[in-house]
Parts: structure tokens; C-alpha cells; sequence
């Protein structure tokens, strides 16, 4: 589609972008199909090419209304119409910008504000891990509502100390160790099994993915540079291997450091490294299937699971197919899955925002996951897992906790 920018974009890095990722869009529809949002509603500006549209005419200098803003901020920003669209259209980029610009323009209603700056602020503040821990401690006595966001704690387990060779740092994050530490402390363990040491380091945090989906990507960059400051003697020194990043919503972010950061001078060349350094654990683990094997305990019995790949991960990463691979070669009997490619409708802070589109999504993946019977559902990502996991009358965990459980020997 031939965009002519309105001159208020027309200068703009963001403005320029846009035009090149319309430019690819031929308008025929084929992704529209696939869209979650768009087979609940069935309102063409609930799709990927309805909204493609609604940018366009934003960039042209169209009045910017709440009608436009609503259809935006029901998008999930799963990314599927990516993997649908046979023309490349990058439309994750453009959305985000579409969202900057609405933002920019028109001011929300003051209970969405509220809404928006706590989550901005809250998830990713230093009293969200204490808070969190509360409320674990008196889960049974909260109202059903808000014990959904609240999972079960998990005992996180002895954090190996032996040092190896191969060292990777790992990503200190924001709502995954407050939610569930058990995730990072699986990761650390099975990373030692292999030889691997992993370190988190301090000064580092969220990954910034939070704040840019809320349409505040200064609050997002700002995230991205501590990490950028707080890695780089490590990385520079070329003591590290990988940046291993196991919450695929994050490693997508950090994964996009270099393209975000492409106009800041300061920063541009330091966050191409880094974002070439990120790895989802399955991208180190994919070449080490026979040395797991050999770290597992043996005989151990053969379950029935069922693999939720978020979209972070098959959309937005493009990995596709290789954990599951790898947990077969584990042992492990994977159910079908009827479509996979769906968001379960976590999407970072959209089950808060949007919560009955959210609802809707969960209670159809679930019934997806559990059609063949599995005994526990796996995952990649910490708020598909909690998402998933307060519908779900099986266990949910991260695929990493599932492995770590089968370890033989453990540190002490
Ligand atoms: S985004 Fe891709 S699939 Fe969708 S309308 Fe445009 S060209 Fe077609
Ligand atoms: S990102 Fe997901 S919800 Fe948004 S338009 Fe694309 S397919 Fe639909």
C-alpha cells in the first residue's frame, strides 16, 4: 500500500518505518483468517489488515479517535498474522509505532490511565517480588479473581555454584522471579548438567518489554540501557557465551535491542551485540539433546504432555517445532495439539486490560491442550504458564522445570 506520510511523520525515523512496512502490505486478507481476535469479534478492524488500514490513514494525517484506540489495544500483539502474511509485512513493528502515535494524540479515559501506569510501574517495581510473596502466603484466603494472578509457590531449590567453562549470563527479569523463582533456578541446574554456568547480574531487570507494550517505549529503553550497561563487561570482556533469556515475551524484546536502539549513538553498536548474544535456552539445548539424555535419570516413566509454544516464541522468535522436538527425545509422548499457532491470551498485561477477550482465548486453548488427554502442560513463557495454569486441572510449567525435574543428581 502507498502511504504518503502527513508532514508531522514525515521526518520521522518512526514515520519512515511505517511506510516501508505498509508499502509490503498488498491488502489480501490472508492473515486476517488467523487472527484470534478477529474469529471471536469478526469485525474486520479486529484484524491484522482492518488495523493495517487504521495505521495507514493515522500516518496520512486522519484524526486520531477512541474507535481507532479501541481496535488497536484488542490486538495482542501475538504476531501470527506475521507468520500468516506471505508478503513479510513486520506488522508487530508497525503496531507498536500506530500505538505511540494514538497515544501521543488522544488521552484515555482517567480509570484506563490509572490502570496502565500501575501495571507500567508496579510489575516492574522492587516491591512487586515482596508483594507477590504475600499474597502467595495467604493465597487461599483471596477472592478467586485475583488468586488467578497469584500462583501457587513453588520452592525454587538449591542455585548450582561450580564454575564451568562455558558461561552464559541469564536474565534477571521482572515478574518471573517474583512469580515463580523456581523457573530461573531450573534453568541454572540444568545449565550445569551440561557444563554450563549462568550468572544473573546485579544491576540488571526487566527487560523493557512491559513498558514498550504499553505504548511508553522511552520507559522501555531505559530498561534496555541499564541491562546493556549492567552486561557489558562481561560481554565485552568475551567472557559469555549467550545471553539465555528463558520468558520468551523477553527474549523477543532483548532479541529487538539493536533494531530499538539503532538511532541512539550512544547505545546502537553495544545493543546489536547483545541482541545477537540473546538465545532462548532451546537454542543452546537443541545440540545438547544427547548429553541431557545421559544427565537424566534413568527409567523413569513416560508421560503424557502437551506443549502450549507461545506466540513470543513460534511468531516472534520464528522458533518453531524445537522444544517439542527435543522433549521427545527426552521421553516424553507429546499429545496433538489442535492449533498451536493461536495466543492462549495472556499477551503480557492483556489479561488485565482486556480481560474478557483474554478469558475467551484461555478457556479455548485449554480446551485444546487437554482434548488428548496430556498429564501435564508445558510452556515457554512465565504468563502463558501462570495464565494457563488458573484454568488448567493439570500442572503447568515451564518446559526447562519438567527437565530439571528428571535430572540424576542435583546440586546440594
Ligand atoms: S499483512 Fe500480509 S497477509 Fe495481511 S493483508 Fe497485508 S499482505 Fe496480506
Ligand atoms: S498480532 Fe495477533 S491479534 Fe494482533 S492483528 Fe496480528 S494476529 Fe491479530
Amino acid at each position: 500500500m502507498e502511504t504518503t506520510l502527513a508532514p508531522r511523520y514525515a521526518e520521522s525515523p518512526q514515520g519512515l518505518i511505517a511506510q516501508e512496512i505498509l508499502r509490503r502490505c498488498v491488502h489480501c486478507g490472508f492473515c486476517t483468517a488467523t487472527c484470534p481476535t478477529y474469529q471471536i469479534l469478526g469485525d474486520e478492524r479486529d484484524g491484522p489488515r482492518g488495523r493495517i488500514y487504521l495505521i495507514k490513514q493515522i500516518a496520512e494525517g486522519a484524526e486520531v479517535g477512541r474507535e481507532t484506540q479501541i481496535h488497536l489495544d484488542r490486538c495482542l500483539t501475538c504476531r501470527n498474522c506475521e507468520t500468516t502474511c506471505p508478503s513479510g509485512v513486520e506488522y508487530g513493528k508497525l503496531v507498536d509505532i500506530g500505538r505511540e502515535w494514538i497515544e501521543d494524540r488522544l488521552q484515555r479515559p482517567p480509570t484506563e490511565r490509572w490502570m496502565r501506569q500501575l501495571l507500567k510501574a508496579g510489575l516492574t517495581s522492587s516491591w512487586f517480588g515482596p508483594a507477590m510473596r504475600l499474597g502467595q502466603q495467604v493465597r487461599g484466603l483471596l477472592p478467586a479473581s485475583l488468586k488467578a494472578k497469584v500462583p501457587a509457590y513453588r520452592p525454587p531449590g538449591p542455585i548450582p555454584r561450580r564454575q564451568h567453562a562455558r558461561k552464559v549470563i541469564l536474565l534477571k527479569g521482572c515478574v518471573q522471579p517474583a512469580m515463580i523463582p523456581a523457573i530461573d533456578a531450573a534453568t541454572q541446574r540444568v545449565l550445569d548438567a551440561l557444563g554450563i554456568s549462568s550468572e544473573i547480574v546485579p544491576g540488571s531487570g526487566c527487560c523493557g518489554a512491559i513498558r514498550h507494550h504499553l505504548a511508553d517505549p522511552a520507559g522501555g529503553l531505559e530498561n534496555a540501557r541499564r541491562n546493556i550497561d549492567s552486561w557489558w563487561p562481561q560481554v565485552n570482556a568475551g567472557e559469555i557465551e549467550a545471553i539465555v533469556i528463558n520468558a520468551s515475551g523477553c527474549g523477543v524484546m532483548v532479541k529487538d535491542y539493536g533494531h530499538l536502539l539503532a538511532h541512539d549513538p550512544e547505545y546502537a553498536e553495544r545493543a546489536e551485540r547483545i541482541s545477537r548474544l540473546a538465545k532462548d535456552p532451546i537454542e543452546l539445548l537443541d545440540a545438547l539433546s544427547a548429553t541431557l539424555q545421559s544427565v537424566l535419570a534413568p527409567s523413569l516413566a513416560v508421560q503424557r504432555v502437551a506443549f502450549h509454544p507461545p506466540c513470543t516464541l513460534q511468531h516472534g522468535q520464528k522458533i518453531k517445532g524445537a522444544v517439542e522436538r527435543l522433549l521427545t527425545a527426552l521421553g516424553a509422548h507429546l499429545v496433538p495439539v489442535a492449533d498451536s499457532h493461536l495466543c492462549c491470551g495472556s499477551a503480557g498485561t492483556y489479561s488485565v486490560l482486556q480481560p474478557q477477550l483474554s478469558q475467551e482465548l484461555k478457556a479455548r486453548k485449554l480446551t485444546a491442550l487437554m482434548a488428548n488427554g496430556p498429564e501435564v502442560i508445558l510452556s515457554a513463557n512465565i504468563g502463558c504458564i501462570t495464565h494457563l495454569e488458573s484454568g488448567a486441572k493439570i500442572p503447568v510449567r515451564h518446559w526447562l522445570e519438567w527437565i530439571d525435574e528428571r535430572l540424576e543428581s542435583k546440586p546440594a
